[in-house]
């Protein structure tokens, strides 16, 4: 092994070393600063390092400046980016304590479904019977999500592969909060890199306003393709939406067809 690689493999089990303490004592946003890292890192445009340094001092708060960046999960999800399955990403998750919804919750609800799927959807968060099962979308709004798969796409729900913007359950099904999206995202982004579905439809206005990092309102946003990290992304209403507005039913079914259409499925 060259001496680069042995320091670099230094600094990476060193930075482990130092992540696993910081998780053990409950910090879970590290803030990078120039005098954290050597000036050879600092001044590597190549190195993932290099990419959370602030090229000056801000007055913005850590988990603003790094939450965005595509090289955050390097340091603070180590093992992740080298997962090269989903199971091996889902033993690289563990018995997750990385936020504050851990101590809350039955089971972590990973994702389920075809690891090669053309189609990936994207829901908010586990619910009461998904934190029970350890299943997304096995409630009443999953019943009515298994049924536009099965009766409306005429596919299986075991041909497409179902996940959460977050893996735990929030407390009364409250809205997941920025720390707990920014320590679960990267476990999405990478189930999305290893499965490499052909299309992504999020469910609700929450999975897309989060993948797509915008603020905009779902009734504009549904309906219309958009791409999340070049994938093309249709998002449309939440089923829980749909079981209190069923009139809603047929704008889902017209963005379906879309979703169908472009996957050569009609
Ligand atoms: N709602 C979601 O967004 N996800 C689930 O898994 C269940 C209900």
């Amino acid at each position: 092994m060259s001496d680069d690689r042995r320091e670099l493999l230094a600094l990476v089990t060193a930075t482990r070393a130092r992540l696993e303490w910081c998780r053990e004592t409950g910090i879970d946003v590290l803030a990078a600063t120039r005098a954290d890292v050597p000036a050879e890192i600092v001044s590597s445009p190549e190195s993932p390092a290099a990419a959370i340094v602030p090229p000056s001092t801000t007055t913005d708060p850590p988990s603003a400046r790094i939450r965005d960046d595509v090289e955050v999960d390097f340091l603070t999800h180590p093992g992740v980016r080298e997962s090269r399955s989903l199971p091996d990403l889902r033993a690289v998750i563990g018995d997750c304590q990385r936020c504050k919804l851990a101590p809350h919750r039955t089971k972590l609800v990973f994702g389920v479904g075809n690891p090669n799927a053309d189609l990936v959807f994207v829901g908010e968060a586990p619910g009461q019977d998904e934190d029970l099962r350890g299943e997304p979308f096995v409630g009443r709004a999953g019943q009515l999500l298994t049924e536009i798969i099965v009766k409306g796409m005429k596919i299986r729900r075991e041909d497409v592969y179902i996940a959460n913007i977050i893996k735990c359950r929030p407390p009364n099904n409250r809205d997941p909060e920025p720390d707990e999206i920014a320590a679960c995202e990267p476990f999405l982004k990478h189930q999305l890199e290893l499965i490499k579905p052909k299309a992504i439809v999020t469910l609700g206005k929450f999975a897309a306003q989060c993948l797509l990092k915008t603020r905009t309102p779902i009734t504009r946003l549904r309906g219309e393709w958009t791409q999340y990290q070049g994938i093309p992304l249709m998002p449309t209403f939440h089923p829980a939406y749909l079981l209190r507005n069923p009139a809603d039913k047929r704008l889902v079914w017209r963005d379906i067809q879309l979703v169908m259409s472009a996957l050569g499925l009609r």
